[in-house]
Formats: C-alpha cells, sequence, structure tokens
C-alpha cells in the first residue's frame, strides 16, 4: 500500500508556488526539503529594509479571484500574516490623476509582503543560500549538485519553482518538459525604492502608470502595519527596463523619480533615500499555459507563477496543484 510517509521530495525555490507545494506534501506526511539561494524565504513576494525603511519592491498587492485560494486567504488574515489593503488605486498620466479604479479587494502581508514566505515557510525544512546548479540521478533517486556543498538526497521526486529560464537547465534531465518550459517568456522589472522628507502630494496611494518609463507607483506606507515614513515604490515598464538591464542602480532611481515627477505633473519632495532593485525574471510575458509541468517517468516536475498567470495567486495554486498530483501519483 502506497504511503505519503515514504515520499522524499526537493523543492528548488523558496517562492509562494515552491512553498505551497511543500507545505501540502510535508501536511500529507512527506519527507521535504526546499533549497533557495536567497536569504530569505518568500521570493519576488518580498520586502526590502533599508536605512530604516521597508519596501515592498516586488509583489506590491495581491487579489483572490479563484474560490479555491480563498480559504489559504482567510487562514493568513485569520493569523495577522495577511490584510485588505484600502488604498486609493488610480491611474496616471501626464499629470492627470485619473477616478478611483473599481473596488476589486486587494490584500498585502502585513508587516510586508515577505510575511507571507515567512508563513508558508514555518515548520518546514527550509535551506537557504543554497543555489543548486544540476539534478543528478544517483541509486535511489535524484541528487542535487551544489557548487559549494555535497551532493543532497536522494530524493523520490524534485520540484523546481524558480523562474522559467532558471528551471530549463534544472529540468535538463526531463527533456519533454525543460523544451516546454523554454517557450515560457518571462521579462524584467526595475524597481525603484524611494523615501522622501515629507509627503508626496498626491491623491493617491497607488496608481497604473501609462505614457511613462513607470508602470506602477506606490506609497509604501499606505499600506496596513508599516512604519510611518514616506516611502514610495516605483516600478518601470517591461520595454525600458529590457534597454537599461545592465545601468547603474542609481541613475535608475533618479530616472524613475524624475518620471514620477512628471507622471504626478508637481514638484516631489526632498529625497531621503534612492536605490534601485533589477527583478531580472519579474512577470510572464507567455505562460506556460497550464498549472504545472510534471514528468511522472522520471519524477521531475516543475511549478511557479509563469505557468499560467504570472501572479502571487496562481504561484500558490500552481504549487498546491501539483503538489496533490504528486500525492495522487
Ligand atoms: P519566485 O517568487 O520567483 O520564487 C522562486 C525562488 O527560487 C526564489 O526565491 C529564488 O531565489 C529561487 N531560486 C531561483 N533559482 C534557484 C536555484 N538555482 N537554486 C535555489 N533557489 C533558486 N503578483 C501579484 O499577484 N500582484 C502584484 O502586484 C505583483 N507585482 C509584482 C511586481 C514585481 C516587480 C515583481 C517582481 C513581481 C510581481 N508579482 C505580483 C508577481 C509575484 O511576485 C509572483 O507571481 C510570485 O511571487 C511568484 O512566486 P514563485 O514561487 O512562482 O517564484
Amino acid at each position: 500500500m502506497w504511503d505519503a510517509r515514504d515520499l522524499r521530495v526537493a523543492v528548488i525555490g523558496a517562492g509562494l508556488s515552491g512553498l505551497s507545494a511543500a507545505r501540502r506534501l510535508a501536511d500529507a506526511g512527506a519527507s521535504v526539503e526546499v533549497f533557495d539561494k536567497a536569504r530569505g524565504p518568500g521570493g519576488r513576494c518580498s520586502t526590502r529594509r533599508a536605512a530604516g525603511h521597508a519596501f515592498d519592491h516586488g509583489a506590491q498587492y495581491f487579489t483572490c479571484r479563484d474560490p479555491g485560494f480563498e480559504p489559504q486567504v482567510a487562514e493568513w488574515v485569520r493569523a495577522g500574516v495577511v490584510a485588505p489593503w484600502a488604498g486609493r488605486i488610480t491611474r496616471l498620466e501626464d499629470g492627470r490623476i485619473g477616478p478611483p479604479s473599481e473596488t476589486t479587494e486587494r490584500y498585502v502581508g502585513v508587516p510586508g509582503m515577505s510575511a507571507l514566505g515567512r508563513a508558508l515557510a514555518r515548520g518546514l525544512d527550509v535551506t537557504l543560500r543554497r543555489r543548486i546548479e544540476r539534478l543528478e540521478r544517483a541509486a535511489g533517486g535524484w541528487q542535487l549538485r551544489a557548487e559549494d556543498a555535497a551532493p543532497t538526497g536522494p530524493f523520490d521526486r524534485v520540484i523546481v519553482a524558480v523562474p522559467a529560464e532558471q528551471a530549463v537547465p534544472l529540468l535538463a534531465p526531463a527533456p519533454e518538459i525543460a523544451a516546454a518550459v523554454a517557450d515560457v517568456e518571462m521579462e524584467p522589472c526595475w524597481a525603484a525604492l524611494v523615501a522622501f522628507e515629507e509627503p508626496v502630494a498626491a491623491d493617491l496611494d497607488g496608481a497604473f502608470v501609462s505614457a511613462s518609463p513607470l508602470s506602477w507607483v506606490a506609497r509604501n506606507g499606505s499600506k496596513p502595519g508599516r512604519a510611518a515614513g514616506e516611502c514610495w515604490v516605483l516600478h518601470a515598464t517591461p520595454d525600458w527596463t529590457e534597454s537599461r538591464l545592465d545601468a547603474d542602480p542609481g541613475e535608475i532611481a533618479d530616472a524613475l523619480l524624475t518620471a514620477f515627477g512628471r507622471a504626478l505633473g508637481t514638484t516631489l519632495p526632498r529625497v531621503t533615500y534612492r536605490d534601485a532593485h533589477r527583478w531580472r525574471f519579474a512577470s510572464t510575458r507567455t505562460a506556460l499555459g497550464r498549472p504545472f509541468a510534471l514528468d511522472r517517468t522520471s519524477g521531475l516536475a516543475a511549478c511557479g507563477d509563469w505557468c499560467d498567470g504570472g501572479r502571487v495567486e496562481r504561484a500558490v495554486l500552481g504549487g498546491d496543484a501539483l503538489a496533490q498530483a504528486l500525492l495522487r501519483t
């Protein structure tokens, strides 16, 4: 009789999709180990602390459109990990501020977006600062190879939950899914992190920006549970980012600040802190078109927001769906 407790699973990537898969498998009794190259869990759902400020420089908020996501959101809200964001969200173009956008409920992590990853990772076996370079078939299962660590394994199943382009080399031993994932296209995003001496005089807390190098701006401090201070996150469009991928972060922050002033049609207060972060794989241009990829013969699988939607909701649901499929096989 097959028992989930006999299953040894490695998850590469402690973003929301990998953690959500790991959670479901661990809850079913499987032995699960998660590996991530970063210093903390959460991936692109992340909060950068600098000079006494905190910035949600990746995912800004999330929505809950699929009823299957509702129990998870309700649990996070009950636990105080997530709260609705009642910010004034609008559109912005050449100094014109549009009407408030329709009332989709928007949720954020509290006190920062990184709270989601921390909550999902609680109680899981997560090894951080470990970049997995490749997977090797060995006696008894899959071995994970990293440059600066001894091989780890064996595992019966390996879930690759990293951005598509980074997933392809790891999936090399399963050429069919590697080829499908290679067709996925992701887009980059420069994010400027800015603190001002005084509040920016604009009747908005977040805005989708048109006719500008910017695609989105947000008053970080308007989100629930944030510390006082006038912190903003400014996201560039994929095209603008693409043509400046290797630029200096300081110059990027200055250019996006200029664009911000122009989009608002106003003079900005004095800047007390500014930096920029480059997200090489931020959003999805061409998705895989299904919630996950699974090669039942080899036991290798992949999930991530790039599978079908490029959002927090899809990342969580995709990881969960993959774990359920593995538990059925
Ligand atoms: P990731 O979060 O990318 O996690 C992948 C993990 O894999 C990372 O932690 C990485 O360190 C790790 N990794 C990569 N390679 C390796 C390796 N070789 N070995 C070990 N670890 C590795 N979504 C929304 O719903 N709403 C928004 O407003 C929103 N805005 C966004 C704005 C920006 C600028 C960005 C960047 C993203 C935004 N998103 C938004 C998307 C959202 O962040 C993602 O959908 C979600 O976080 C993806 O989770 P994931 O687990 O699929 O991938």
